[in-house]
Parts: C-alpha cells; sequence; structure tokens
C-alpha cells in the first residue's frame, strides 16, 4: 500500500526525494540461494508541511514481521552495552519519579534496556512474541500488544499515570507516528518524562546512508520533525542530545509542560537548512554514484570479497547496487538465527565468524556503524567502505 498522507501531521503533501528501486524484506534471511525473495517499492518522501521523512510503501505488520527471523537486542554485545549506559543515564535523572510513578518501556523487546528497572514498578510493550517470553523469562513484566493510543488507555486504566515512558528506536519504526505518539503522551502522568530515541536523518544525509532506508524502517525524523509531531499531542521537548548509535541518533526528552534547554535550541538551530528541498534532492545522485563505485571497487580486487555483517542495511545496500553471490563469496555473522541462511535477494550465505577459507579476503563492510570496532579488533585485513562514500582501508 502506497502512503499518500503523512504519518505524523496528514498532510498529502509528500515529495519523493529518493527511489532505490523494488527490494526485498531486508531481514526475510532464505533458507535456500535461490529461494525467491519478494520485492516492494523502496521510495522515500518528505513531508511539505512537517519535514517528516517517510517510507512512501507501507506494508502490513503480517509480511512485514513474519519472516521467521526475530531482532533479539541481547544478542549483540555492543548493544547490550549501550542498553546499560542508557538505563543508568535515566536512573541519574529519574530514579525518584520512577520509584513513585514507574516506567513503560515501549518496544522492549527482550528486555535487554528493561532489566535495568526491574527493581522499580515496571512494564513493557512489544508485539514479538519471541523476545516478549524472552523478557519474561529474565523477570521483566511484559505486555505482548502493539502499541498505541488504545493499549495505553488499558495499562492507564489498570495502573494509573506513569512517571517515565522510554520508546528507544521504535517511532521509527510504526506505521502511524500520531498514533504512537498519542499513546505515550496517554500514559503520562502530569510531571512525567518520555524518553525516545530515533535515528538522527541529517546524520543518514550528510553520510550519504541510504542503506539505512528498508522497509521496516519507515519514518526518519530531525528534532525539528519530533517536535511537530509531539506538540501534536501536547508534549513539549524539554532536552534533546545527540547520540552516535546506528549511525547516528537523537535522544529526546518529551514532558506537558514546556521548559527551556539550551541544547534543544542548538540542535533546532543547525537544522534549518532541513527545512530547504535542496537538502534531499542530491542524495539519489549521490546514491546512484555510490552503487557505481562500489561496484567497480568489488569487481577490482584480485582477492576473495566477503561481506562483514548481515544486517538490515546490507541488504539495502546489496540489493541497490546489483552485488550478489556472483560477485561476494559469503558473508560472516555473529549472529546465530542467520547463520545458514542467505541475505535476501543475493543468494549470498551467512556463516558464523569462525568460518573462513584459505587465503585473505577482503572485506566488504555491511555493519559501517561498527567498523571502528571491527577494525580494530582485526588489524592487518583490507576492507571497502561503503558508505560515505566507497573506499578501501587496509586496518
Ligand atoms: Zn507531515
Amino acid at each position: 500500500m502506497k502512503r499518500t498522507s503523512c504519518s505524523a501531521c496528514g498532510s498529502p503533501d509528500l515529495e519523493t526525494f529518493l527511489d532505490l528501486g523494488d527490494s526485498p524484506i531486508a531481514d526475510a534471511y532464505t533458507d535456500t540461494p535461490d529461494e525467491e525473495s519478494p520485492r516492494y517499492p523502496l521510495q522515500v518522501a518528505v513531508c511539505g508541511k512537517c519535514r517528516l521523512v517517510q517510507l512512501l510503501e507501507v506494508l502490513p505488520a503480517d509480511v512485514l514481521f513474519g519472516t521467521g527471523y526475530s531482532f533479539y537486542s541481547s544478542a549483540s554485545a555492543p548493544l547490550s552495552a549501550y542498553h546499560k549506559a542508557y538505563a543508568e543515564d535515566v536512573l541519574a535523572d529519574y530514579a525518584g519519579l520512577i520509584e513513585r510513578s514507574g516506567v513503560v518501556e515501549v518496544g522492549s523487546n527482550d528486555g535487554d534496556l528493561l532489566q535495568h528497572f526491574k527493581r522499580y514498578r515496571h512494564l513493557g510493550v512489544d508485539p514479538s512474541t519471541g523476545p516478549g517470553f524472552a523478557a519474561r523469562d529474565r523477570g521483566c513484566d511484559v505486555t505482548m500488544m502493539p502499541f498505541g493510543l488504545d493499549i495505553a488507555e488499558r495499562i492507564r486504566n489498570d495502573r494509573g499515570p506513569m512517571g517515565v515512558v522510554i520508546a528507544n528506536h521504535v517511532l521509527a519504526h510504526v506505521e502511524d507516528v500520531s498514533d504512537c505518539l498519542a499513546g505515550i503522551a496517554r500514559l503520562m502522568g502530569d510531571e512525567a518524562v518520555a524518553i525516545v530515541e530515533v535515528q538522527y536523518l541529517p546524520d543518514l544525509l550528510v553520510n550519504n546512508a541510504f542503506d539505512l532506508v528498508y522497509h521496516e524502517h519507515r519514518n526518519f525524523f530531525s528534532l525539528t520533525s519530533l517536535e511537530a509531531a509531539a506538540a501534536r499531542h501536547g508534549l513539549h521537548v524539554v532536552d534533546a542530545e545527540l547520540t552516535d548509535r546506528q549511525g547516528g541518533s537523537i535522544r529526546v526528552t518529551l514532558a506537558k509542560q514546556p521548559a527551556h534547554s539550551v541544547r534543544v535550541i542548538t540542535i533546532r538551530r543547525s537544522e534549518e537548512w532541513l527545512n530547504s528541498f535542496g537538502a534531499y534532492e542530491g542524495m539519489q545522485g549521490r546514491a546512484d554514484r555510490i552503487r557505481w563505485r562500489l561496484k567497480q571497487l568489488v569487481l577490482e580486487q584480485d582477492a576473495e570479497v566477503v561481506v562483514f555483517g548481515a544486517a538490515a542495511k546490507t541488504t539495502t545496500l546489496l540489493n541497490f547496487c546489483g552485488l550478489t553471490s556472483e560477485h561476494l563469496a559469503y558473508c560472516v555473522d555473529s549472529t546465530p538465527a542467520k547463520q545458514g541462511r542467505h541475505i535476501p535477494g543475493t543468494g549470498i550465505p551467512i556463516k558464523a565468524h569462525a568460518y573462513s577459507k584459505p587465503g585473505t579476503p577482503v572485506f566488504l563492510m555491511g555493519a559501517w556503524n561498527y567498523a571502528e570496532t571491527v577494525m580494530r579488533a582485526n588489524p592487518g585485513r583490507k576492507w571497502i567502505l561503503p558508505i560515505p562514500a566507497p573506499m578501501v582501508v587496509v586496518s
């Protein structure tokens, strides 16, 4: 289904600026190399009214999330470390508020973040049952339902207004931004805060990171567009900070009462360039250029080229660039559930990190957000970095 109005403000003024063609669902890993992956359009538009950047194609949840593969936060060691630090930050500022009124995490996955709040009154909400049961096994209280205004109303009726609501990398994935924010606002008591972290659109634009576009990733926020979306539900941005997760993210604190924040003003001012369509329209040309140059670099290598990291963005990158098992020998990834399967649309097999053929392969960095850590741990290797512009480096 193609979106005809903005997910946050309802405006029909959606201008398409990036078309990555038809691509498979990013984490629908196939069992065999020849298995056909259904492809769906991958086009991105900006709302002329509120500036929310969003996917035009909205796939039904059963198509999108019924792939048999579930993302488990705790499977990634760097992500778990990030969640621990995140929880410490929240508790440093709001332990008293959580003590008094409790905490809800929207999109709590397998409880990797929520577990740090177990000693308080807490609730996780997440529709995926596999990770939901894993969270319960860790002792977290979880409701396995899709989040929105309806479920928020029920939680509030059962438990009363909450002190802190956390939505960590959730808003990017929801079909209806407005309904999700309405639910968050409904859960909040008068003195409550909501802490919302999303990938940061300006970093995607300046890094040419078109591979962050895939069907599960429906919305791309700046502070400006998030602020406008939240304001429609009576929520004010009272603090904001930029973080380095997923190639650049922004963590925003929302409250029912406005408050002066120098950090918010500074980031808001730095985003004025996003008000011009020029901020978006060069993206297509840069993506096309990366496609051409990356394929050339892969074909130039004398050694076998191996993909590092079967991330969702790897699926977009390889499919857009037309790179398949014809060009790339295999992919290494540490997630057991992906091993033995294949990157959608490419036929490229996914192997464990331990797997290696004789000789020294060249690695194409799919998980480029972890490039620094990965390259430091693997000195003396040759790498092709695709983003922000394809280049070859030795670690
Ligand atoms: Zn809008």
